[in-house]
């Protein structure tokens, strides 16, 4: 099993450089674009090293899926050339951080039934700071005995001399960008990006059970969820509808699982209704966001929505959101 991935300086570049020609502070963030591509490299005992990255076509969404399989013997033959193997895959997920969605975990599941030791790297240029290289590694569990948890994260090492701030504008001059990616990013078109994916905004690293402090342990999660409708409600077209799950209690909150149902009153178009999160600490929130199309004007009801979770103990409970009537125009 891989434990370890090394990325050489030209792959790194190679990532980043790709990435940013489709996400970067120049273009309209609405128009930002996943890109997805092969990873070439070498496998040694339990760490690949990725020597090099090969583009594929961008995404039309934000939604990335690799279909293409056919090309490769031609990526194998690639990699042949220079004594090396297909090690992976790698996408971006601009600004929206690092994990692997449910698609990203299909895709992931066959790579590993192609080639055991793939991995999968996930690039958000957004996040780089002097100790993050805004690259993930990934794999997922290919057994059922880790139901619950789908993948586990890989330790990465950059082979690069220089920071990645620095690194980071370098590939953005190179493109004739002036500006930052936080003068970009604006909380809105946020919304709609994750609602598209049906992803959950990047969360703190997983604790285990066992590292809770006793007091930790014996505290109580205290969820709360609720509707928030923010944008002009207008029949048959499209809308986001958000809930918010909030911990205000003294402990944490696992496998907390949502299976959103929109009633009769609206169409649902996100990808991923069902979204389960791996914990909720104390005094953190999250904002699920889902897209959905009501089906006529008038008062329209979101029925309420059951929101399961656990204790250290394993005990399950669960909170309502209550129904919500809202107008549409
Ligand atoms: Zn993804």
């Amino acid at each position: 099993m891989i434990q370890s991935v090394i990325v050489n300086d030209e792959a790194y570049q190679q990532m980043f450089k790709y990435v940013i020609e489709f996400a970067n502070p120049e273009r309209p963030y609405r128009q930002w674009r996943e890109v997805i591509g092969w990873l070439v490299g070498k496998v040694e005992g339990e760490t690949v090293t990725v020597i090099k990255a090969i583009p594929m076509t961008s995404g039309n969404s934000i939604f990335v899926e690799m279909s293409d399989y056919t090309i490769i013997p031609k990526i194998a033959e690639e990699a042949e050339s220079i004594n090396a193997v297909i090690v992976g895959w790698f996408h971006s997920h601009p600004s929206f951080g690092f994990f692997l969605s449910g698609v990203d975990i299909r895709t992931q599941r066959y790579q590993q039934s192609l080639f055991d030791n793939a991995i999968a790297l996930v690039c958000d240029p957004t996040k780089i700071t002097s100790i993050e290289s805004g690259i993930h590694g990934y794999q997922v569990y290919m057994d059922e005995e880790h139901r619950g948890r789908e993948y586990r994260e890989l330790d990465i090492l950059i082979e690069t001399e220089a920071m990645y701030p620095d690194l980071l504008s370098k590939f953005l001059e190179e493109q004739g960008i002036t500006r930052s990616f936080s003068d970009a990013i604006s909380h809105e078109e946020l919304s709609a990006l994750y609602a598209l994916e049906g992803i959950t905004p990047p969360q703190l690293a997983a604790l285990k059970a066992k590292q809770l402090l006793p007091s930790e342990q014996s505290a109580r999660p205290v969820l709360e969820g609720e509707y928030i409708v923010s944008d002009l409600i207008k029949a048959k077209e499209d809308c986001y509808i958000q809930i918010r799950i909030s911990n205000t209690g003294k402990g944490v909150a696992w496998s907390v699982d949502l299976n959103f149902n929109p009633g009769l009153d609206f169409k649902l178009f996100s990808m991923y209704p069902h979204r389960i999160i791996d914990q909720l600490n104390y005094e953190t929130t999250i904002i699920e966001t889902f897209k959905l199309k009501p089906v006529r004007k008038g008062e329209l009801l979101l029925p309420r929505t059951i929101i399961n979770y656990k204790l250290a103990n394993e005990k399950r409970y669960y909170i309502v959101v209550p129904a919500l009537t809202i107008l549409a125009i």
